[in-house]
């Protein structure tokens, strides 16, 4: 069980952030979604939590970089691994980084121009992990 803090009204409630409804879970004084997790048992967090992103020029509705930064599953070993991954057009560049989060092991790196990594055979096998 962790402690939740309702954004809207501050009442403080239970609320097990790690069920499949735990996040939806409503403010019992005004029904809010919204709400700050506190952790208050010790131990490690291990949920995954992945962030995607996207950037574009205000006159271009067509994203110039975007990427996903995050813990995931990396189903080849079993494990949970950091992956982080930059698709940058304005700098031709594309990176990508997956660390073994518990031995702190690079996977894999890969850094080379994003015009070249189109249609990459190890593109394929990348999207695999996600
Ligand atoms: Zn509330």
């Amino acid at each position: 069980m962790n402690q939740a803090q309702c954004d809207n009204c501050k009442t403080e409630y239970e609320c097990d952030s790690e069920a499949p409804s735990g996040l939806q879970l409503r403010c019992p004084s005004c029904s809010s979604t919204s709400k700050t997790f506190s952790q208050n048992i010790g131990g490690e967090i291990s949920f995954l939590s992945m962030l995607g992103f996207k950037g574009r020029h205000t006159d271009k509705s067509i994203p110039f970089i975007w990427g996903k930064v995050g813990a995931d599953l990396f189903r080849k070993i079993h494990k949970v691994v950091h992956l982080e991954r930059t698709f940058d057009k304005d700098n031709d560049q594309y990176k990508e980084e997956i660390i073994d989060k518990s031995t702190g092991e690079v996977l894999h790196r890969c850094d080379e121009p994003l015009s070249k990594h189109q249609g990459h055979g190890s593109a394929k096998n990348l999207n695999k992990i996600t």
